[in-house]
């Protein structure tokens, strides 16, 4: 269980976290969505005690990271994979860490096989592909087999094998009992990845929401209809929100297709169509559009 409370940090007069509050729960994967320069990465950073809050906390499983008697047992995390001394060999980068933090050698061979590096174990470092060092970076996490688990944007630039086998790892940490915290700029990802959301922009909370309530409201249901002034008044009365579409369509959000279906029946008016349009991403860049740090503009 992570706990954010109220956390704030400043780098000079730029505001990275804004009085930020949220808890991440174990057992399911929390998707940590924003776009880039949200604060998600500070956000790590102070959780991890890399970086001293202006104000505000956290704590994991209840006390502060440097409070952690052993912290790479309790919080495992990969924030930059290639922190890696590119001439060491994969299991003696691993080992020099357990070395240091009181970890037995058995469990580098065990965490070597758990992120599919055993036959390049022997092999520089410094040689590895991005997957492979994402794998090593990964190993590091582990090591210390933690309750707690924190991801910076894994899957960025991997290949669609890699990008599969991280997604399921975290599903598989999540399923064991895990705390999984993943961040990532990108909707798409976390759509087919996260239990949980929680979006942040300018340092701040947008939205902490579960996966399918997420989908539920941001998916819209586009409807045509005969009479679409009298129908678009129902449906808003009845609490969705009614945009025009193309060709006279109405795009209606807040109710689904069958609830839809009921207004227009009580209303006496015929459907001609009825399409649910799956717009996830659509409805994250809606979330976070006024948050974007550097707009293109069409000057
Ligand atoms: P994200 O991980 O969501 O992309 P970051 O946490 O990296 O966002 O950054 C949040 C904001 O804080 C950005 O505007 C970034 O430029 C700024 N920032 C982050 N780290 C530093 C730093 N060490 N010094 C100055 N500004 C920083």
């Amino acid at each position: 269980m992570i706990e954010i409370n109220g956390l704030t940090k400043r780098y000079g007069d730029k505001t990275a976290v804004d009085g930020l509050t949220f808890s991440v729960h174990p057992g399911r994967v929390t998707g940590f969505l924003g776009p880039n320069g949200a604060g998600k990465s500070t956000t790590m950073r102070a959780i991890l005690g890399l970086d001293r809050p202006d104000s505000g906390g956290v704590t994991v499983n209840g006390r502060s990271y440097v409070g952690l008697p052993r912290p790479m047992r309790e919080v495992g995390a990969l924030l930059d994979a290639r922190a890696v001394h590119p001439r060491r060999t994969a299991r003696n980068h691993l080992i020099c860490i357990a070395q240091t933090n009181g970890i037995p050698p058995a469990r580098v061979d065990e965490v070597l096989r758990l992120v599919g590096l055993e036959s390049v174990a022997r092999k520089r470092a410094g040689g590895f592909s991005l997957g492979m060092g994402q794998r090593l970076g990964i190993a590091v996490a582990l090591l210390g087999d933690p309750k707690v688990l924190l991801f910076d944007e894994p899957v960025n630039g991997l290949d669609p094998e890699g990008i599969k086998w991280i997604r399921e790892l975290m599903r598989s940490l999540a399923a064991e009992g895990r705390t999984v915290l993943v961040s990532s700029h990108l909707m798409s990802e976390m759509a087919q990845t996260a239990d949980h959301l929680i979006v942040i922009g300018r340092g701040k909370l947008i939205a902490d929401i579960g996966i399918t309530e997420f989908v539920r409201q941001g998916s819209s249901v586009l409807v045509r209809v005969d009479e679409q002034d009298k129908l678009a008044r129902r449906l808003t009365a009845a609490g969705a929100d009614v945009q025009p579409g193309a060709d006279g369509a109405l795009i209606v959000t807040g109710l689904d297709s069958r609830e839809i279906g009921k207004v227009a029946l009580a209303a006496g008016v015929v459907l001609t169509e009825l399409t649910p349009q799956r717009s996830l991403e659509e409805a994250y860049m809606n979330l976070t559009r006024d948050s974007i740090e550097f707009q293109a503009s069409a000057a």
